[in-house]
This record gives C-alpha cells, structure tokens and sequence, in this order.
C-alpha cells in the first residue's frame, strides 16, 4: 500500500469517529474505546469500571513518571491518557485522525483539571509529525488493528521513541484458524468497524523488531477481554440501545448496528498486550 492509499485509510477512520463521538456522552465503557478486564465470568464489574482495569494495567507496564512525555497513538476521546496523565504526573500527547475526537478529548481533560498534562492533536499514526526519539514511551491501546500497515505502524512509533524507550500496546490477533466458511462472516463484521485483518500471535515478536523494538512481554488475555466484553456489551447496549441510536445519526447507526440475529462473538479473535523496548543504533 503507498503512502497516499495509508492517508485515505485514515481519513475514513477519521471520519467514522467523527460520526460517533456523540454517541461517547452515552457510552457505556465511559470515555474509553477499549474492551474490559474481568477476573472470569463471577466476576460483576461493571464495563466501565473493567475498561479503567485494562487501562491501569497498561499504565503499569508504561512504568512513566512525572519528567517523562508519553504519545498516544489512536487516542480516542482521551480517558486513558487522562487517567495515565492523572496516575503518574507524565505529559502525555494524544493524537486521532478523528478531529472531533481531538476536539473531545481536550475539553475532557480540561474538566479533569490535567489540561496542560494531556493535550490532544490531529494526527496520522502512519506519518506521526513528531520529530524522531521526542517521546520516553508510547502506547496503542486498541488502535493499531485499524492501521493499513502494523508493521509500518510500528516502526513508525519506534521512530519517535527514544533509545530504550517503552511500547505497550494492545491488539486483536488470529487464536483459532479461521476457516474459509467463517472467513467473510469476519471480514465482514471487521470491515463495518474499519478494523484490519487480525495479526499473529506467533509473529508478534518478530515484527516488533523488525520495527526496532525488542518484545519484553506478550500475553493472551483473550479470556480476560474479548471473551466477557462482546457478551457483556450486547447485554447493555440491548438496555440502552434508545438511548444510544438517539445520539447517532440514524444512517451511521443502521449501518453500525449488527444485522437482525448476527452474532458478534468472534471466537476465533484472541486479544493480546505486549510490551517492547524501542532497540538502541547499536542493538539490533
Ligand atoms: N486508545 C483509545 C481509542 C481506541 S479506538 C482508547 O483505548 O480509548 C481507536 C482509535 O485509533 C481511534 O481514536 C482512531 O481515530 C484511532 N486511529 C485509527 N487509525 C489511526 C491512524 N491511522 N492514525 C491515528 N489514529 C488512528
């Protein structure tokens, strides 16, 4: 893919979120676009409470402190930076291709009083305009599924880490062959939310450093996500779904909304986290 077909790539992610931001005021993982953690299937946590839990679990893996500047690849409406910037004293810099995610995010963390912390800008995460090794850490919490390229996604957060900086980041990943019977039934569903084709788990690794970073920690929490979150969701949007559709513009909803009767669990879509260490000139 060349460079021009990556930036029409993100302008329609753009614009699909620009469409949904309104919906975020009635969200119910509160001001996060990412799935939750729960302790299996006892436990009752609520999905907003679960989302802030997987949130907290990559802050801890991030290990940033005050002093230190954190980017945000896919930012969203800002609730996790605002809750690193909050939980640690970093500055971090959030970018989205979404303008009226940016928009969102910087009046949130202005109400949350960490306005100067977390700031917000439009920006591609295929051709980030940020200077190279300007950031100590960066994350991709649930965006980089959405990226025409992982690989150049990668090496292009690498770029703007600094030397024995830290990635942490989350994504779906192919747990179970998807056969050639189920394969549409997918692509479908992942196209209508703009989400690429799933990675690998085995190859995760690899591609890290090929991009110039070295994999420190890889774990399937697909268990602990996907697997709750899906059903968890479909129970509270079936509760809340008037509520919703009336934040959305009816034509962006009747083509986000599942068909009659389809099944959103994907089975065969695990959910990983890893953490790497952006590789220094001399290490390969
Ligand atoms: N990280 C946030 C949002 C996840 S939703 C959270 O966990 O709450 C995915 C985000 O990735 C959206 O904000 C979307 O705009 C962003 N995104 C997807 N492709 C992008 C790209 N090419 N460049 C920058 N942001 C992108």
């Amino acid at each position: 893919m060349t460079s021009e077909n990556f930036s029409t790539v993100g302008e329609q992610v753009g614009e699909f979120y620009d469409q949904l931001v309104g919906a975020f005021d009635a969200s119910l993982y509160g001001p996060n676009i990412h799935v939750g953690f729960w302790d299996g299937h006892e436990d009752t946590t609520g999905l907003e409470d679960a989302a802030d839990r997987l949130t907290d679990m990559m802050i801890e893996r991030l290990r940033v402190g005050s002093g230190d500047r954190v980017l945000d690849i896919g930012c969203g409406v800002g609730g996790p930076a605002i809750r690193l910037a909050e939980a640690t004293g970093a500055e971090v810099v959030g970018v989205s291709v979404s303008r009226k995610q940016v928009e969102k995010a910087n009046e949130l963390a202005a109400a949350a009083g960490v306005g100067d912390k977390a700031v917000f800008q439009h920006g591609d995460a295929m051709r980030l305009p940020f200077e190279d090794a300007s950031f100590d850490a960066v994350w991709m919490l649930e965006s980089v599924m959405q990226m025409p390229d992982r690989s150049a996604a990668l090496a292009e957060a690498a770029r703007v880490l600094r030397p024995g900086g830290r990635l942490a980041l989350t994504d779906n990943y192919e747990r179970d062959r998807i056969s050639e019977e189920r394969r549409p039934v997918i692509e479908s569903i992942l196209k209508r939310y703009l989400t690429q084709s799933p990675a690998s788990f085995e190859a995760y690794p690899a591609m890290l450093r090929e991009a110039g970073l070295r994999c420190t920690e890889i774990l399937d929490v697909s268990e602990s996500t996907t697997r709750q979150s899906v059903r968890r969701l479909g129970e509270a949007l079936a509760k809340n779904m008037t509520e919703l559709a009336a934040k959305i513009d009816p034509e962006v909803f009747a083509k986000l909304k599942p068909a009659e009767g389809e099944n959103l669990e994907m089975p065969e879509l695990g959910y990983l986290i890893t953490t790497a260490l952006r590789t220094g000139p001399t290490e390969a």
